[in-house]
This record gives structure tokens, C-alpha cells and sequence, in this order.
């Protein structure tokens, strides 16, 4: 993981509100790829639950750039500190490619972690399915 990534993510971890519906920014994600590019994004909140996370808009972020293999992720919140991906992010970075289960994220400040450990008995492993 550079060192940096972190501090990447944190420059856009600054939740604002838009307007009594939607806030965002609160949480930022940096992703840094195999190909050691690295892409944000940060978290949307909204009523009616249509928002989503950091990990979510930092991956369409590298999907538009035509990568999909991820080194090392990591998010943060508003205080900067790293917060550990949701199950429904884990799930997408696996389902990205079977390589990402060997990415190194920060779940909390200096504890990092392979996606592999966070998805114990993945549901994708005795499936006959290439990714
Ligand atoms: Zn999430």
C-alpha cells in the first residue's frame, strides 16, 4: 500500500450537505491498482436509501480508467480515521476479480487486512465460474 493512500482518501472525506435529502462525503475511499494508478470516490447519503458507499463510486471510478485489479484499498470518515468496507463492498471488489481477495486494506488505523480474510467461506469458491 503507498503511503500516501490514506491521506489521498482524506482529502475528500468532508461531509457536506446539499439539502435536507442528500449529504455526502462522508466517507472517502482511495484505491490503488496493480497497475499502481489510484481512484476515489466518496460515500452519497440519501433518503430513501438510493446513496452508496465510497468503495462503490472509487470502483467505477477505476472501472471507467479499464482497470479492475486492486492492490490495496482504503476508506475513511469524516475524523480521518480508516473504516473497514461494508459486506455489500467487500462482495463487489471480490466479484471484480478472484485476484482482489489478495488486496491489502486498512479496516482500522494501522490493521490491515487481505479482502480474503474479510469474506471467510466466500459463497464464489466451489462455484464452477471463472473470474
Ligand atoms: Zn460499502
Amino acid at each position: 500500500m503507498k503511503k500516501d493512500l490514506k491521506e489521498i482518501a482524506r482529502q475528500f472525506a468532508k461531509s457536506k450537505t446539499l439539502n435536507d435529502f442528500i449529504e455526502y462525503g462522508g466517507v472517502a475511499a482511495a484505491i490503488e491498482t496493480a497497475d499502481g494508478n489510484i481512484y476515489t470516490g466518496i460515500s452519497i447519503d440519501t433518503a430513501c436509501s438510493m446513496g452508496f458507499c465510497a468503495e462503490h463510486s472509487a470502483v467505477a471510478e477505476m472501472l471507467k480508467n479499464g482497470e479492475h485489479y486492486i492492490k490495496a484499498v482504503v476508506a475513511v470518515g469524516n475524523d480521518g480515521n480508516a473504516v473497514p468496507p461494508c459486506g455489500r463492498c467487500r462482495e463487489l471488489m471480490s466479484q471484480l476479480s478472484k485476484e482482489n481477495l489478495n488486496a491489502i486494506i486498512e479496516v482500522k488505523n494501522g490493521v490491515f487486512a487481505t479482502l480474503k480474510e474479510l469474506m471467510p467461506y466466500d459463497w464464489k469458491e466451489d462455484l464452477d465460474r471463472e473470474w
